[in-house]
């Protein structure tokens, strides 16, 4: 596997695939990668001749600086795993390679079409700029024909999508397709996340009350309204200890606006636990 580093060399060897007609994967990811990124990762060394992974933390996209400070890092046991799984490129750029210092202040504006005016987009001003500014020039730059992201993010998904499908931008990328991946969990129903990394061992099982009270919901649904199962799942999440919701949102999967029905209907959480800031998501 190489390691990458600069925009040019990443560059140069796209175009040296596109020239040999290898397909390209492209799985972009912050790093200290576990097995939902693996996951992903494995779904594109299977569909394509090339994978790129990206590991990069995005600090346009961090509205907390003490959050983008205390994201994990691990890059060593990314690039080992990533050699491991068959990908064939780890790209991992330092902010500067990435962003001119204008680009590092000024993030990139973008119209989401509302889907970013609820849930993350809301809570996180400014979140899904960095996020579409960081995509879309992974996109230009890897020249992916297939692109890899998590339902885990579910949001960031319908935007990856909408931007690919739907915005200004659409057409930009080639003949691209976006693929969902499936939440990964661990044993006990906990989401895997880069930053569970930051939870105490007592942390890790008050956190498992998360995806506990999201299967419970399904139940709920059978019987309760929308409006009901929300005000549940909160009141459930909220009554144990060292758990904090930030918002528990039943919304339509394409639209991402509020719901009265479980028609389509997607449930995402943000919860903190401790200090650490959580999400999970489960459809209806
Ligand atoms: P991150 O490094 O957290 O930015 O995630 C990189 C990609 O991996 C995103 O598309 C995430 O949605 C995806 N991902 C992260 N955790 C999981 C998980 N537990 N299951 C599936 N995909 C995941």
């Amino acid at each position: 596997m190489q390691i990458i580093s600069t925009r040019q060399e990443l560059t140069a060897f796209a175009q040296a695939c596109q020239q040999q007609h290898k397909s390209i994967g492209l799985v972009p990811t912050m790093g200290a990668l576990h097995e939902g990124h693996a996951a992903l990762v494995k779904k594109s060394v299977a569909d394509n001749e090339v994978t790129i992974v990206s590991v990069f933390v995005n600090p346009t996209q961090f509205n907390n600086k003490e959050d983008l400070a205390k994201y994990p890092r691990n890059q060593h046991a990314d690039a080992e795993l990533l050699a491991s799984l068959g990908a064939d490129v780890m790209f991992a750029p330092t902010p500067e390679e990435m962003y001119s210092a204008e680009e590092m202040k000024e993030t990139f504006r973008f119209d989401f079409g509302g889907l970013d005016a609820v849930m993350e987009g809301k809570m996180r001003p400014g979140h899904f700029n960095g996020v579409v500014q960081v995509v879309s020039r992974l996109f230009y730059l890897a020249k992916p024909n297939r692109a890899y992201f998590g339902e885990k993010d579910f949001q960031q998904l319908a935007i990856i999508h909408f931007m690919v499908e739907r915005s200004e931008l659409a057409g930009t990328f080639g003949d691209l397709r976006i693929v969902d991946c499936p939440i990964v969990r661990d044993k006990s129903g906990l989401a895997l996340s880069s930053r569970n990394a930051r939870l105490s061992e007592d942390e890790k099982k008050t956190a498992l009350h998360i995806s506990k009270t999201l299967f419970a919901s399904l139940e709920w649904a059978k019987t309760l309204s929308v409006k009901e199962v929300e005000d549940k799942v909160i009141e459930t999440i909220n009554a144990v200890e060292g758990l904090e919701i930030e918002y528990y949102a039943i919304v339509d999967q394409t639209t991402l606006q509020p719901t009265t029905t479980f028609n389509n209907a997607i449930g995402c959480v943000t919860v903190y636990c401790g200090q650490v800031r959580l999400i999970d998501n489960i459809k209806y």
